[in-house]
């Protein structure tokens, strides 16, 4: 399976510049790349990511979504819009929506399903925080997340939507911990949490688990990334800070080669 690079550009860059910045990193791509790349943008920078990128083979999607399709929810984004602007993915549950906007497993999970229904691919992030993983208990809470969130998945959504494939699916493993802080995982926390993720999801589903795209993502840079992403269970890797510059991008993608 191909990495997948996923650049959360976060609230940093408005339309004007995610425009330019798409059209700019297209000059400087090499013609055949080594991982899918998608630019994950704030909302009002789609329509302008979408245009700069349709026909490239870079991907673009959304940073978060309303679990509601429709109604009066003043201020939300539906699924079905980001469909409408060709949006391929969507970050749902990062830990800055968890800490600052209250979100828990279960809205992520009903998120997942709502994007999932509207043929939005959803990224769903899940991760402990520096206590969890002191005590010891980082996989355990990582996958009760999953479980939690998971429920969601009904079989009508799972046989509808997923047409038997968990392809639909990528999870990103970021520790809250690692986020931000330039404190990043060892490639063998990577490892070792990517490989308790497969086996649950392989337990649950079956082999079309192994189709799952499993990210990490905390600190993630061009001198790291390699490392990161050269072991199993690690699909590539949710980016913030280093997903910036355009310099750092195009190194991140010479290191997955
Ligand atoms: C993120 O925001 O998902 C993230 C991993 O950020 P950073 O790479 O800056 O740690």
């Amino acid at each position: 399976m191909k990495p997948l690079l996923a650049l959360n550009w976060k609230l940093q860059k408005g339309p004007a510049e995610a425009f330019s910045w798409c059209r700019t990193l297209l000059e400087q791509l090499p013609d055949e790349l080594p991982a899918d790349v998608a630019v994950m943008a704030a909302a009002v920078s789609l329509d302008r990511v979408g245009n700069a990128l349709r026909g490239s083979g870079v991907q673009w999607g959304a940073q978060d979504v309303s679990k509601h399709a429709k109604g009066a929810f003043t201020g939300e984004t539906a699924a079905g819009w980001l469909n409408e602007l060709d949006c391929t993915y969507v970050v749902i549950g990062h830990s800055e929506r968890r800490e600052y906007h209250f979100e828990t497993d279960a809205i992520a999970g009903e998120k997942t399903a709502v994007a999932i229904r509207a043929g939005v691919k959803p990224i769903l992030c899940v991760g402990e925080k520096l206590d969890v993983r002191e005590a010891g208990n980082a996989e355990s809470y990582t996958l009760t997340q999953l479980e939690t969130a998971l429920s969601w998945l009904t079989p009508e959504v799972l046989n509808t939507e997923f047409k038997g494939s968990l392809e639909w699916l990528t999870i990103a493993y970021e520790p809250i911990w690692a986020i931000g802080t330039g404190k990043t995982a060892t490639p063998d926390d990577a490892e070792n949490m990517g490989n308790a993720m497969r086996y649950w999801f392989v337990q649950r589903y079956g082999e079309t688990a192994n189709n799952l795209r499993l990210l990490y993502g905390g600190s993630v840079k061009p001198d790291n990334i390699k490392a990161l992403c050269s072991r199993s269970n690690v699909d590539g890797a949710l980016v913030g800070g280093a997903s910036l510059e355009l310099d750092s991008v195009v190194k991140m993608l010479e290191a997955l080669k």
